[in-house]
């Protein structure tokens, strides 16, 4: 065997007999201290994922659009039960729509909390209507805040984790980037963007160790989804879903941790349907 050839064998059983076993069971351990940032923790999913997260001993940054008191009435209800979970907490509206409000907001919890490890990028709504009917604005509203919302926070807190050589990104995106229906044109645009976002950052930031996945959730029981769609659609989405219910928060904030523990470490550009078999 040449030098060379050699010096490369050796290198590989180093490499080999310093790997780190894989753990064997869930562990959200490693969770503890992170700084995790929230879009739209206020409310819904968002909100669940924000006190998941706590629960794991994740300080919490979140921000909501502020659209009127009830909102911030609701973040300022967030906030608390968080600092109840003994974690550092920073919240402040921030329109995900904004480029530099979203990058001011990122520095801002970077020097308040100490860190950026995870990024959740959550902030979402619909404006549904036949695609022949949709004004510029309704379109552009779900596109800007579903899909530019987080491409402005990703690229705000890619620096800092690929300084660092470690983070973890999920994107919730939704069945309907997947599967569309009638009228949700905008948003399953979006959505199906997202997912393409996903992927392309899983590659760009994989070389220094950030996971970036998505989450696909089904129909959520959220109070706006409960309020704001019509009862024979939920109806229907019980019926198309094989388990035979929609899901809860608890249940995408389930999914959001385990992909943000060392548990998913080799999991990156993955889209995991949270839709109680809605997709199949
Ligand atoms: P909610 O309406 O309950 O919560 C949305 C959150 O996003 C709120 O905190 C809201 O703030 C915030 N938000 C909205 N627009 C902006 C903005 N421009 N800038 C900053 N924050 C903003 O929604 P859900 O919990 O139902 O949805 C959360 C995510 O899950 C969305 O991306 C949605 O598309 C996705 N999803 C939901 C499903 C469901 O069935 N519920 C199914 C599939 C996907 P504020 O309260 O101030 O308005």
């Amino acid at each position: 065997m040449d030098e060379d050839m050699h010096g490369a064998v050796e290198a590989l059983l180093d490499e080999v007999g310093t790997e780190t076993e894989p753990r064997p069971e869930f562990d959200a351990t490693n969770l503890r201290g992170q700084v995790a940032v929230v879009s739209g923790g206020s409310s819904g999913i968002g909100r669940a994922i924000a006190l998941e997260l706590a629960h794991c001993g994740c300080h919490v940054a979140f921000c909501f659009l502020d659209a009127g008191s009830q909102a911030r009435l609701d973040a300022q209800e967030v906030a608390r039960k968080l600092r109840e979970l003994e974690v550092r907490v920073y919240f402040r509206h921030c329109d995900v729509r904004d480029s530099r409000d979203v990058k001011r907001f990122v520095e801002e919890v970077d020097r308040e909390l100490g860190g950026v490890h995870i990024l959740i990028n959550n902030a979402g709504i619909g404006r549904d209507g036949a695609l022949w009917r949709l004004e510029d604005h309704e379109w552009e509203a779900v596109v800007r805040t579903n899909l530019d919302g987080a491409f402005f926070f990703t690229r705000s807190v890619a620096p800092i984790m690929r300084a660092q050589e470690h983070g973890k990104i999920v994107n919730v995106t939704s069945v309907h980037g997947v599967r569309s229906e009638f009228g949700i044109s905008n948003y399953a645009s979006s959505k199906a963007g997202l997912i393409g976002f996903t992927r392309s950052a899983a590659v760009e930031l994989g070389p220094r160790n950030v996971n970036v996945n998505a989450v696909a959730p089904g129909y959520i029981r959220t109070t706006r989804l409960t309020d704001g769609v019509p009862s024979e659609i939920l109806d229907r989405a019980r019926e198309q879903a094989v388990l035979g219910r929609l899901g809860d928060p608890q249940d995408v904030a389930g999914v959001v941790v385990f992909l943000c523990s060392e548990s998913a470490r080799h999991i990156t550009g993955a889209v995991i349907p949270v839709d109680g078999g809605y997709l199949l």
